[in-house]
C-alpha cells in the first residue's frame, strides 16, 4: 500500500477549476453531460480493447454489461456516476485529472485570458468546456467536492484501486481505494441547489432524469437510476429523419463536435443494398480553433454497428471538406478493422465519394435558394473549400460553382463565375473571365493594372485570400471561357476588329519609341526583362506584368515568407509604358535632345518605382526611390 500524496494542480487547470467555481454561466447542468460522455468514452474504450485484447475479452460479457448507474444519496446530499469502462490507473488519475495534456493547452490559456479579459459571460465559458475537452471539471460548478474511485481494467486483482478527491482549491489527492471490478466512480458532493443561478436540486431523480433526457439520450450505453433506464439510447442516426427533432440533432452534434452552438447544418445519408452505411453529417455555425493546424487531425466518427471503432477516420473526409463532423456507421465493415486496413478497403472509398457528393450538393442549394444564408457558410469555410479545387478534380465542377468572389461590378456583394460570365455582353466580344490578386480590394482596384478593362466596361475579379493566388492554377477555365490574370501577358480586348486595330496601333508606338525603350531596359536591366509599349493603360504611365507562366509578384512573397525560399531565384517582370503619357512625352523629347542625358536614368527608376508602388508591391529600394523623388521636386519646384 502506499501512503495517500497531495499534488498541486498544474497552472491551466488550476485556471481553468478556478473559472468553473467562479462561472457565471447559466447552464451548470451541464456537468451532468460531461461526466456521463466520460463515462461512455471509458466504456468505448474498453470495449475497443476486448476486441483486441485476450485478456479483457470477458469483461463486458454476459452479466457485466456496460453500463453507466447514478446513485443519489439525499441525506449526504451526493450524487454519484457509477461506470463500469476502462477506468485508471494511478499515474493515469494523474494525469487525466491533474492537468490538462492535450495539445489545444497553449490556446486554451489564451482563450481563457481573453474570456476573462471580457465579461466571463456564459457562452465563453461553455465555448471553452466544450472545445478544450476539459469537461471533467465542470463537475465544481456543481459539487464542493468530487471524489473519484477508479480501477484499470486488466490490472492485478491483489493491486489497489485509487481514490482521487479534491476541492477545487489548487490541490488533489491521490491515494490507495478498494474497489474490486474495473471502471470509475464519480462522486459529487453537491452544492446547496441554487435555481436562481442555474443548479437545480440534483437529488430530486426528476432533476437527473430531465437532464439526462435533454443532454444523453443518445449515448448508446444505458444510463440508470435505481431500476429504470433514462435513455433511449437509440443511436440517433439510425432513426427516421422525420423522427428526430432539430433540437435532438442539435444536442448531438454538440456532443460530436465538442461545440456548444447549433449546426449550420445537417445532412443525413443512407444506403441500402450490398454495402449498406449510414451517415449524420453536420457542418458548423462557426470554425474551429484548429481548423488551419496542419498536425491537426480530422475526420468523422466510424461506428460499426454502433459500436465507435475510431473517433476520428480521416479516410472519410477529404482535407478540404475537415470542418464536416459526424458519424458514418456500417454495419458491413469489420469491427477489427485498422487504420492500414480501411486504407485500402475500396467501400471506405465509396462512403468518401457520397459524403462529398453529399456535402457539396447541399452547399449548392443553400447557396441557389438563400444568398445569405450561404454567405455566412462562405465567410466561414469558404477558404478551407479553395483547397479542395487543387486535391479534388474529380469534383473541380462542383466545386467552382461554390466559390464566390469580390468583384468590379458589385462594391458589396460577391458574385460567383456562373453570374459573372452571365453579365458578359454578347458585343464586347469578351473571351475570358479577368481577375487581379493581391493584396485588398482597395489596393486593386486602383491598381493600373484595371485601367483598360474598366474603360472598355469588362468586369474583373478581385481575389484577395492569399489561397487564391494558388487557386488560379487549378481554375484555368470555367465554361469554356479562360480565366486570365489583368497583370499577365499581352491584353486584347474587344471584338476580332477591334483587336485587330488596337495591335497595329501598339506596333506602330513601339517602333517609334523603339530606341527609348532600349535606353529604359538598359538602365532596368537587373529587375526587367522587356520594356514595352502597353495596351493595358489608360491613365498611369507605366506598370508592371508577367508572362502567362510567371509568378504573381504576391505569391514570389508568399513563398518566401511561408516557406523559407529565400533561394527563389527572382523573377524579373515586364514593364509596359504608355506611350501617350505626358511623362513618355518628355522623355522622348529629352531622348532626341541627347540619348545619353542622365535625367532619362532617374525618369527610368521612377518609371519602375511607380508602377511597384502602384500595385501594391514592396520597392526594393525606398529610400533610393525617396532621393529620386526628392531631387525631382528641387527641379520642379
Ligand atoms: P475529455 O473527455 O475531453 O478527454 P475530460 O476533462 O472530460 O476531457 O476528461 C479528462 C480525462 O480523464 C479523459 O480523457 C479520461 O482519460 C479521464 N477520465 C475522465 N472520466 C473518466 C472515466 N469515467 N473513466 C475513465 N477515464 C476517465
Ligand atoms: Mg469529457
Amino acid at each position: 500500500m502506499s501512503a495517500t500524496e497531495t499534488h498541486v494542480f498544474k497552472s491551466e487547470a488550476r485556471e481553468l477549476l478556478d473559472l468553473m467555481i467562479h462561472s457565471l454561466y447559466s447552464h451548470k447542468e451541464i456537468f451532468l453531460r460531461e461526466l456521463i460522455s466520460n463515462a461512455s468514452d471509458a466504456l468505448d474504450k474498453l470495449r475497443y480493447e476486448t476486441l483486441t485484447d485476450e485478456a479483457l475479452k470477458g469483461a463486458l460479457a454476459t452479466g457485466n454489461e456496460g453500463e453507466i448507474r447514478l446513485e443519489v444519496d439525499k441525506d449526504a446530499r451526493t450524487l454519484t456516476l457509477h461506470d463500469n469502462g476502462i477506468g485508471m490507473t494511478r499515474a493515469e488519475v494523474i494525469q487525466n485529472l491533474g492537468t490538462i495534456a492535450r495539445s489545444g493547452t497553449r490556446e486554451f490559456a489564451q482563450r481563457l485570458k481573453e474570456a476573462r479579459e471580457g465579461t466571463p459571460d456564459g457562452n465563453e465559458t461553455a465555448a471553452l468546456i466544450g472545445q478544450f475537452g476539459v469537461g471533467f471539471y465542470s463537475a465544481f460548478m456543481a459539487a464542493d467536492r468530487v471524489e473519484v474511485v477508479t480501477r484499470r481494467a486488466g490490472t492485478a486483482a491483489d493491486a489497489p484501486a485509487t481514490r482521487w478527491t479534491s476541492t477545487g482549491d489548487g490541490t488533489f489527492t491521490v491515494g490507495d481505494a478498494e474497489r474490486e471490478t474495473h471502471g470509475t466512480s464519480v462522486t459529487l458532493h453537491l452544492r446547496p441547489a441554487d435555481a436562481e443561478n442555474g443548479l437545480p436540486d440534483f437529488t430530486q431523480d426528476y432533476e437527473i432524469r430531465r437532464v439526462v433526457k435533454k443532454y444523453s439520450d443518445f449515448v448508446t450505453w444505458p444510463i440508470r437510476l435505481g431500476d429504470s433506464t433514462l435513455n433511449s439510447q437509440k443511436a440517433i442516426w439510425t432513426r427516421s429523419q422525420g423522427d428526430v427533432t432539430a433540437e435532438e440533432y442539435a444536442e448531438f452534434y454538440k456532443h460530436v463536435a465538442h461545440d456548444w452552438e447549433a449546426p449550420y447544418e445537417t445532412l443525413t445519408l443512407k444506403a441500402e443494398g450490398t454495402f449498406e452505411y449510414q451517415a449524420l453529417l453536420f457542418i458548423p455555425s462557426r470554425p474551429p480553433f484548429d481548423l488551419y493546424y496542419r498536425e491537426q487531425k480530422f475526420g468523422l466518427q466510424l461506428y460499426v454497428n454502433r459500436v465507435l471503432i475510431m473517433e476520428r477516420c480521416e479516410e472519410l473526409l477529404p482535407d478540404y471538406l475537415r470542418f464536416v463532423k459526424g458519424v458514418v456507421d456500417s454495419p458491413d465493415l469489420s469491427l477489427n478493422v485498422s487504420r492500414e486496413i480501411l486504407q485500402n478497403d475500396r467501400r471506405v472509398g465509396q462512403i468518401r465519394k457520397r459524403v462529398v457528393k453529399k456535402v457539396l450538393d447541399t452547399l449548392e442549394k443553400i447557396k441557389t435558394e438563400d444568398r445569405t444564408r450561404y454567405a455566412k457558410f462562405w465567410d466561414t469555410f469558404g477558404k478551407v473549400l479553395k483547397e479542395g479545387l487543387a486535391m479534388d478534380p474529380d469534383n473541380a465542377d462542383k466545386l467552382k460553382d461554390l466559390l464566390w468572389f469580390q468583384s468590379s461590378a458589385d462594391a458589396t456583394a460577391p458574385t460567383s463565375l456562373k453570374e459573372y460570365v452571365g453579365r458578359i455582353k454578347e458585343e464586347s466580344g469578351q473571351d475570358a473571365i479577368y481577375y487581379a490578386t493581391g493584396e485588398s480590394r482597395a489596393v486593386l482596384e486602383k491598381s493600373p493594372h484595371l485601367e483598360a478593362f474598366l474603360a472598355k466596361g469588362y468586369e474583373v475579379l478581385f481575389l484577395t485570400d492569399p489561397v487564391d493566388e494558388l487557386l488560379v492554377d487549378h481554375l484555368t477555365e470555367y465554361e469554356g471561357k479562360k480565366l486570365q490574370s489583368v497583370g499577365k501577358g499581352e491584353v486584347e480586348l474587344g471584338t476580332e476588329t477591334e483587336k485587330l486595330a488596337a495591335e497595329e496601333a501598339r506596333k506602330a508606338k513601339q517602333t517609334e519609341n523603339a530606341t527609348l525603350l532600349s535606353r529604359i531596359q538598359a538602365v532596368l536591366d537587373a529587375d526587367v526583362k522587356e520594356v514595352r509599349v502597353s495596351s493595358r493603360l489608360t491613365t498611369s504611365a507605366a506598370c508592371l506584368v508577367g508572362d502567362e507562366e510567371d509568378m504573381s509578384p504576391r505569391l514570389e512573397r508568399l513563398l518566401k515568407a511561408t516557406q523559407g525560399v529565400s533561394e527563389l531565384p527572382r523573377q524579373k517582370r515586364i514593364l509596359e509604358v504608355n506611350a501617350d503619357h505626358a511623362i513618355l512625352a518628355r522623355m522622348r523629347a529629352r531622348f532626341e535632345a541627347d540619348a545619353d542625358d542622365p535625367v532619362l536614368t532617374d525618369f527610368a527608376r521612377l518609371l519602375h518605382g511607380q508602377a511597384l508602388l502602384a500595385e501594391g508591391s514592396p520597392l526594393p529600394d525606398p529610400a533610393g526611390f525617396a532621393q529620386l523623388v526628392t531631387a525631382l521636386m528641387v527641379r520642379a519646384g
